[in-house]
């Protein structure tokens, strides 16, 4: 029976293989086609004009070798041709919406066509996930994406591991939102994801408002010249004590603490120092926020960390400047002594001369027999805050080291962990590479790099020859140092507790 309306393929000449041949009869989903209805007025056209027969059509419809004699077939084939117009807008909305930003929102999964097989498809859209498992990438060759390190990271190999990757990309918070320092300062162009960005952009500017009210409330907070009434307070009580002769002004004002010079008078038990400086941990949420991965993660602080509101917090931070001071000390390292403490505010011996404090390195401008000097004693104080204190600085550099008495001062270790801490020893390594990039700018000659440093150091043998493998290195034995801590963590903390007793909040 002959059939009406519906024709078979077989029996259906086509309109795009055979133009030449009139139409008569179709499909119904062609009677519907805008294209079908284009290409017979074309057709109609081009036998008026032969020698421009359909020169507007898309490529795949004028190759010869095309089989369009299927109604599926030719259905891809439009579906094709809409996808790819499809994804080139997506494209150029993507390319609009991103701009020069530096944090781009990937319009992929948005795309119909697979990107494997669009040959001209943004070949820069490489992201930092796992693609390993992924069908659509399956067939490309694992090749270094185009972005993402920065210099010299072009033979880096470890991208791969999820682990690693999800790790750089939180160092790169740092980078992204200045509030949210997560302590190791990666070198590395890493592409967060968009998700977590967004969340974190959404946290950042909470925290913004938050602290903005903050400020507001200036009689309770710290702020960068003037002590809050209770810190005024504290400051009394020491010199109606007599501990303190007199206070006599601010030597620094800095990132998370005002530190002053005070005449130094006479306690009981315990010689004062003439010259003291009084450093004061400044109370605001802010400068908590930063600081809170050194201690948390802390286990000699960890139990009592959840339990703290933040100003209790700031207190464990003068706290823990002065337990390392003291670990310091017994090692015979130079470093403040410590005289007292009382909440937030530590007393130490000034380091420097009639009220003038020593210079930093980076204010000494030293010459280079001196530089000299200065990097060999770095050295030796590096090996002996690891292996004798059990401590990794975690934030040494020319400015938190002073020049005094043609020796080099320790200061600054409120932030300072064990080697054992989660992140200890990429502070090391971050450490070592202040050091060392300090003292080659210095021209001392015998500078080793980071990594050589860091191995000297910490006696470690890590044989990578570039920062990122060195850093995955460094991660995978935190990681392995991590599950042994917490699998023996009672034990280690018996054994690696300070001699001076288990840390505790000062209380009146
Ligand atoms: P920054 O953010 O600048 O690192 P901070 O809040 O971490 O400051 P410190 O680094 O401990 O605080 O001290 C800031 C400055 O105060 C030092 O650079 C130094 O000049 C001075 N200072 C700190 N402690 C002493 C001390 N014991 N003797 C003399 N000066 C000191
Ligand atoms: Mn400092």
């Amino acid at each position: 029976m002959e059939q009406v309306g519906i024709i078979t393929s077989e029996a259906r000449p086509c309109p795009w293989g055979a133009p030449a041949k009139p139409i008569n009869q179709c499909s119904l989903t062609e009677v519907m086609s805008e294209e079908l209805a284009r290409e017979l007025q074309l057709e109609e056209e081009s036998h008026a004009f032969p020698g421009e027969a359909l020169t507007d059509e898309g490529p795949f419809l004028t190759s010869e070798n095309l089989d369009t004699s299927s109604d599926a077939v030719l259905a891809q084939m439009l579906q094709m041709q809409f996808d790819k117009e499809y994804d080139a807008q997506l494209l150029r909305e993507e390319k609009k919406f991103n701009g020069d930003s530096k944090v781009s929102i990937s319009f992929e999964n948005f795309r119909k066509v697979n990107p494997c097989e669009d040959s001209d498809s943004s070949g820069d859209e490489v992201d930092w996930q796992d693609t390993r498992h992924d069908p659509y990438k399956a067939d490309k060759p694992t090749t270094t994406p185009k972005r993402g390190f920065i210099g010299k990271g072009k033979d880096i190999t470890t991208k791969h591991d999820e682990v690693v990757c999800g790790r750089k990309n939180t160092a790169r918070m740092e980078n992204f939102v200045p509030e949210f320092q997560v302590g190791d300062g990666i070198g590395m162009d890493l592409k967060l994801s968009n998700q977590v960005f967004n969340a974190l952009k959404q946290h950042s500017i909470s925290e913004q408002r938050k602290s903005a009210r903050l400020h507001d409330k200036k009689e309770v907070s710290t702020t960068e010249k003037v002590v809050d009434p209770k810190t005024r307070l504290l400051l009394y009580k020491m010199v109606n004590a007599g501990v303190l002769e007199t206070i006599n002004g601010c030597v620094s004002t800095g990132k998370e603490s005002v530190v002053f010079h005070a005449s130094g008078g006479s306690m009981e038990d315990q010689e004062v120092p003439d010259e003291c400086a009084i450093k004061v941990f400044k109370t605001t949420l802010n400068e908590f926020k930063n600081r809170d991965k050194y201690i948390k993660d802390d286990y000699r602080f960890k139990e009592r960390f959840s339990k703290l509101n933040p100003r209790k917090i700031i207190r464990m931070w003068a706290e823990k400047e002065k337990h390392n001071l003291k670990r310091m000390q017994k090692a015979g390292i130079p470093c403040p002594e410590v005289v007292m403490l009382k909440k937030h505010i530590l007393v130490m011996s000034f380091i420097g001369k009639d009220q003038v404090p020593a210079p930093t390195l980076k204010e000494a401008k030293l010459g280079l027999e001196d530089s000299k000097a200065a990097y060999s004693q770095v050295l030796e104080l590096m090996k002996q805050l690891y292996h004798q204190c059990n401590l990794v600085h975690a934030d040494l550099s020319e400015y938190n080291m002073m020049w005094h008495d043609g020796k080099v001062w320790l200061i600054d270790v409120s932030q300072s962990v064990e080697p054992t801490h989660p992140h200890g020893l990429e502070f090391l390594y971050r450490d070592c590479r202040n050091v060392s990039q300090f003292f080659q700018k210095c021209g001392v000659p015998e500078t080793p790099n980071e990594r050589e440093l860091f191995n000297i150091v910490s006696d470690l043998n890590i044989t990578s020859d570039n920062q990122v493998d060195f850093l995955a290195e460094i991660e995978a034995l935190e990681k392995i140092n991590e599950a042994h801590v917490q699998n023996h963590s009672k034990k280690v903390a018996t054994f690696q507790r300070d001699d001076d007793g288990p840390p505790r909040l000062y209380d009146e």
